[in-house]
């Protein structure tokens, strides 16, 4: 046959970009080389958004947070070996968050890699992803594209999400396969995140347990937040009057200012509570594993979660419903509209009398005099920040600078804040904050302590390349929990010591974003109402006490401490 009449044909990049964009997904995060920079052009020439960055961990965190943000699976492009396992990270801390995200990489062809032969960048990616992620597929003929896209999403994003790795050869790439034959093979995804209701005797066990409570406490974590449930789950809350604390990024789900917010008497709810209802929020180290003395030895634990197996992880669950918190939640409220309940006023009282008292504390620490700057300094101008320019995203890492932004920084909206997660990863920060800004359009706030911005600070060049309306703020304290610590066995800095006169805000000069220099509140709050109304990307070196602080922040005692011997 002549090629005026051979039968078109297609290629397993362009089947790639076929399978992705027939489900929805418009974005990939990645960085290119061999052997996928033509698959990202080809994406990017058929409309797809691709984002390409400086290091594949931020790649893998945007990827991992436009997940959570979404509640479709965040894609992540990487070359082969050493790019495959930079994005690996992203890919298992997503997997440790429940975050659905793809990490799709290039891989050598199988016949080199399988017998060991030495080949550029050899590394057999499926066997090392396999153990660290909910699960890896590899596609190794076009015609199986559409069949691996379909597994990987739904994989993703069914039951608990997680981070799912797709290996694509780089034969696969360019092999070509008859254009019927590729079309045909294409799937739409029907229903990939189906309800999961529990049975109805699981519900009515939960609401006798509830019935019976004196002083009931509502966690919700972070599962909550991404199940985006969030008039059900307020209608649950203000219907029954019970106290809830949130977990760190399932803060605003319903505002921080709710009167029923227990987050300032978190102590007195925790070591109270005789029935704790836990809704997507595990019992792991983030909340002592639900032990006593930080919780009641007597409480009664209830435990809405998608994931059976989590159920018992910890303390026993006398009233598991195991089910997706949307459909659970509603069921909840069908119910409590027919028999209402409502929590003993006495307890909401004693809570609310404790939370008066803390933020007055806290209202004396953040009104002191602030010279030099210290977090509260700071913070206190946030705070007011957030309070008037609600729709803007908080991202946040560091160790101090994590704790205190979270403990005095209210959230007023859904899924707006964003940080280290499950893990405590530092790194996130410039990832999380690029995907915030192209999957919302909202403007980011990224803050950071001096270390944590470290692990991706050369995004700002990619924060500046795409022109999005990211705001850093370095809390710049000298080193990693503070920048006192003396070496006195060399005239090396000590191994928490960082340049505590580093000037970040010149960083971003260099692509023509705007520094701000700050030593003082006012200045710190200058800059940051200067930065959101240009909308364009800031850096702001908010030049913090290095003796405030304190070692591993909140979790000095998770690190062990040894005596060190003079010189
Ligand atoms: P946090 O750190 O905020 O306490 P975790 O990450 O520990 O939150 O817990 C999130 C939990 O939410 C996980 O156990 C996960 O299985 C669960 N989860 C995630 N999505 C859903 C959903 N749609 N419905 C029910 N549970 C969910
Ligand atoms: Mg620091």
């Amino acid at each position: 046959t002549d090629a005026s009449t051979a039968a078109p044909t297609t290629n397993g990049a362009n089947l790639l970009v076929d399978a992705l964009q027939n489900n929805g997904i418009e974005t990939i995060y990645g960085l290119v080389g061999i052997p996928v920079t033509d698959f990202a052009r080809l994406a990017q020439s058929r409309g797809m958004r691709y984002i390409g960055f400086r290091h594949e961990a931020s790649a893998g965190n945007a990827a991992a947070i436009a997940g959570f943000l979404t509640g479709k699976p965040g894609v992540c492009l990487t070359v082969s070996a050493p790019g495959f396992l930079n994005g690996l990270v992203s890919l298992a801390a997503a997997t440790v968050n429940c975050f659905p995200m793809i990490q799709i990489s290039g891989s050598s062809d199988r016949h080199i890699i399988d017998l060991q032969r030495g080949d550029y960048e050899e590394l057999d990616q499926l066997a090392t992803a396999k153990p660290l992620v909910k699960a890896a597929y590899r596609i190794d003929r076009p015609e199986d594209v559409g069949l691996g896209v379909a597994r990987a999403i739904r994989t993703a994003v069914s039951g608990r999400p997680g981070g799912v790795y797709l290996d694509v050869p780089a034969d696969v790439l360019s092999a070509a396969l008859d254009a019927d034959q590729g079309a045909r093979s294409i799937i739409t995804l029907v229903d990939p995140a189906p309800a999961q209701l529990p049975a109805p005797s699981a519900v009515d066990r939960a609401l006798e347990v509830l019935r019976s409570a004196e002083k009931p406490l509502l966690v919700i974590g972070k599962g909550a937040a991404y199940a985006q449930a969030d008039e059900a789950i307020t209608t649950f809350v203000e219907s029954t009057g019970i106290p809830f604390l949130p977990m760190s990024m399932a803060k605003g789900l319903i505002p921080d200012g709710h009167p029923q917010s227990a987050a300032a008497a978190r102590s007195l709810a925790m070591t109270n509570a005789d029935v704790v209802v836990l809704l997507g929020a595990r019992l792991n180290w983030l909340l002592s594993h639900g032990n006593s003395p930080k919780w009641n030895a007597d409480a009664t634990f209830v435990q809405v979660d998608i994931s059976a197996t989590e159920i018992d992880s910890n303390q026993p669950i006398a009233a598991p419903l195991v089910g997706d918190i949307a459909s659970v939640v509603g069921l909840l409220n069908d119910r409590l509209a027919k028999e209402p309940w409502t929590v003993p006023q006495q307890w909401r009282d004693q809570l609310a009398e404790k939370t008066a008292t803390n933020v007055a504390k806290m209202a004396t620490r953040l009104d002191a005099p602030h010279s030099p700057m210290g977090f509260y300094g700071a913070l206190k101008v946030l705070k007011q920040v957030f309070q008037d320019f609600p729709e803007t995203y908080l991202v946040n890492e560091g160790a101090n600078t994590l704790d205190m932004t979270r403990d005095i920084v209210d959230m007023h909206k859904p899924r707006h804040r964003l940080d280290t997660g499950t893990w405590g990863v530092m790194g996130v920060g410039m990832g999380y904050a690029i995907a915030a800004a192209v999957e919302t359009g909202q403007p980011v706030i990224a803050v950071e302590g001096d270390s944590a911005f470290g692990f991706s600070g050369m995004e700002l060049e990619t924060i500046c390349r795409y022109k999005l309306p990211i705001i850093t703020i370095i809390f710049n304290n000298g080193g990693i929990y503070k920048g006192d610590y003396v070496n006195n066995a060399s005239s090396d800095p000590g191994p928490t010591v960082l340049d505590a006169s580093a000037h970040y805000e010149k960083l971003i000069e260099a692509f023509d974003g705007t520094g701000y220099y700050a030593t003082t509140p006012q200045e710190l709050d200058d800059a940051v109402r200067a930065a959101l109304a240009a909308g364009t990307p800031a850096v702001i070196n908010a030049v913090i006490d290095p003796t405030v602080g304190t070692e591993s922040g909140h979790l000095t005692s998770l690190n062990p401490s040894v005596t060190i011997a003079a010189p």
